[in-house]
């Protein structure tokens, strides 16, 4: 047997142990984590819906009139009216005939690419794909290949080498960890060439770009001919829980027949649904979000150039500051927490050895203050052997 105790202790030497805080609260700018105020710049709740009172209201309201939980998976009778009517709502919302609800995004992932692929074909990922894109693709059993991030004659010349089996491409439509864009429409023209499926999980766009928030294909002027599988979570921009493929009347039978995650797993609770639509109706509406966060974005922006801060190439809410090192990352966000500012460190595995940040992300939710905190504890950060006063 393996001896775990050595193998924790190994990892906190090389500064990749990872803990957990506790937080006390709803989420929101100022938390109350660890028994201490901070300032956080590290959740996912770009919109600032996560403690929306309409969201809350519609969550109460669902839970009475549905209850807590669904019971069933959805092909038993756990399928409501709250999931149907939400999943009506983001195929209007996205613009494609029907919708598919998945209790997460890791489970949308592995359901919809081991659906449509086994064993024979081949799954082309950018090799800054989230997590749940790489694992889908190993679960499916078809040949993952992974490209240089961004690279797009690197993905030609995989696509040239593969002489058999079903192809599909998948991408982040924004990177998880670096913010940046998938140059969507040069993927979608490879996809054409070569007769792939190409697949975008828009985890991070949903809510955030193009008109009314509806992702990066529709910032992109993408059509469904172009990307015909669009995944999203709802969680994130949206502010509340779950995912959801969007596409064709077939693609979404054929999930539905067939995605082992979709199938054999309890439907998330009604009230969820219910959360998640009028969370949906105010992100359409509300454009001023998106106006203000691409406001501050800009004001950070400004900011930390001016400080000379190793600020990435991101024009989304993902701002990270790449740090190299994971104890870089580690002793800068701890410095950060000194000052009340929680910023959490990404290492590896979840990014390249070498390639630590801080991931600072903004949200709606904070105000030009906020930023100037954040700011202000920025410029006082010290590199490695400073931390002292020296
Ligand atoms: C968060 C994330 C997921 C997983 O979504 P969950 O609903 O949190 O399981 C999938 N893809 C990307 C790009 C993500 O950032």
């Amino acid at each position: 047997m393996k001896d775990l105790e050595a193998i924790l202790t190994r990892q906190q030497a090389r500064g990749l142990y990872r803990r957990r805080r506790v937080s006390d609260g709803p989420q929101g700018p100022e938390m109350r984590i660890d028994g201490r105020e901070v300032l956080a710049f590290c959740s996912n709740d770009y919109l600032g819906l996560a403690n929306h009172p309409k969201v809350i209201e519609a969550m109460q309201a669902g839970a009475r009139r549905y209850g807590a939980g669904s019971g069933a998976a959805h092909l038993i009778n756990g399928h409501g009216r709250a999931h149907h009517q939400l999943e009506e709502a983001l195929a209007a919302f996205s613009g494609r005939p029907r919708a598919l609800l998945f209790s997460t995004g890791y489970m949308a992932n592995q359901g919809v690419i081991g659906a449509l692929l086994g064993r024979g074909d081949h799954v082309i990922e950018d090799r800054l794909n989230h997590a749940s894109l790489i694992d889908g693709a190993t679960l499916s059993r078809a040949r993952l290949h992974r490209f240089a991030h961004g690279d797009m004659d690197a993905l030609e010349a995989r696509l040239n080498a593969i002489e058999s089996g079903e192809k599909l491409i998948a991408v982040d439509g924004v990177f998880s960890m670096d913010g940046d864009i998938a140059p969507l429409p040069q993927l979608a023209a490879a996809a054409r060439r070569h007769d792939a499926w190409l697949m975008v999980d828009d985890a991070h766009g949903m809510g955030v770009l193009g008109e009314r928030g509806r992702g990066s294909l529709d910032a992109a002027g993408l059509t469904i001919d172009q990307a015909p599988i669009l995944m999203a979570t709802l969680g994130k921009g949206l502010g509340v829980f779950g995912a959801f493929i969007a596409g064709s009347e077939a693609l979404i039978e054929t999930l539905i027949q067939r995605a082992r995650s979709y199938i054999y797993t309890t439907a998330l609770p009604p009230a969820i649904a219910e959360a998640t639509r009028a969370a949906l109706a105010l992100a359409g509406d509300e454009a001023w979000r998106r106006d203000h966060l691409f406001a501050l974005i800009k004001h950070f922006r400004q900011g930390a150039i001016a400080l000379g801060l190793p600020l990435m190439d991101s024009p989304t809410p993902i701002q990270p500051l790449l740090t190299g090192s994971a104890q870089q990352a580690l002793r800068w966000s701890a410095q950060l927490e000194q000052a009340g500012l929680l910023v959490t460190p990404i290492r590896p595995p979840t990014v390249p050895e070498g390639a630590s940040r801080l991931r600072i992300t903004l949200s709606a939710a904070h105000d030009e203050a906020h930023v100037d905190r954040l700011l202000d504890g920025l410029s006082q950060l010290k590199p490695k052997g400073e931390e002292n006063g020296r």
